[in-house]
């Protein structure tokens, strides 16, 4: 099967053509450099994402504190990342990139604050 990709790799935003077997890369062509096959292959084998969301406070100046994974995760398992942010309250003054969670869904990535927060 033959798809068509826009490489985010770098501003020239080169055409990937890549043929694979279903979620197995076979070829890639169209791109400038290694990082382009190297990004084709990670968004067919293995897609990942950094998580951007925010969660609830109580107390805290704001009722809600933006939050983004510190690495990016499967993107298969994001539903289930939402639906674990959802539970989360944040009660205690944060300072940013402070862990709100740490080992987030026991993927090795920390959820952490995307800015401070204080008491009301
Ligand atoms: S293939 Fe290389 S040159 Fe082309 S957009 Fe990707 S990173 Fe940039």
């Amino acid at each position: 099967m033959k798809r068509i990709m826009t490489c985010i790799e770098c501003p020239q935003g080169c055409r990937l053509e890549i043929e694979a077997d279903g979620a197995r890369v076979i070829s890639v062509s169209g791109n400038k450099c290694k990082r382009g096959a190297a990004y084709a292959r990670q968004e067919i084998e293995a897609p990942m994402r950094t998580l951007t969301t925010a969660v609830l406070t109580r107390g805290l100046e704001l009722k809600m504190l933006p939050v983004r994974s510190s690495k990016p995760i499967p993107k298969d398992k994001l539903f289930a990342a939402m639906a674990a942010v959802k539970l989360i309250v944040v009660t205690s003054p944060v300072h940013a990139g402070a862990v709100v969670a740490a080992d987030f869904l026991g993927l090795g990535v920390d959820l952490l604050a995307c800015r401070g927060l204080d008491k009301i």
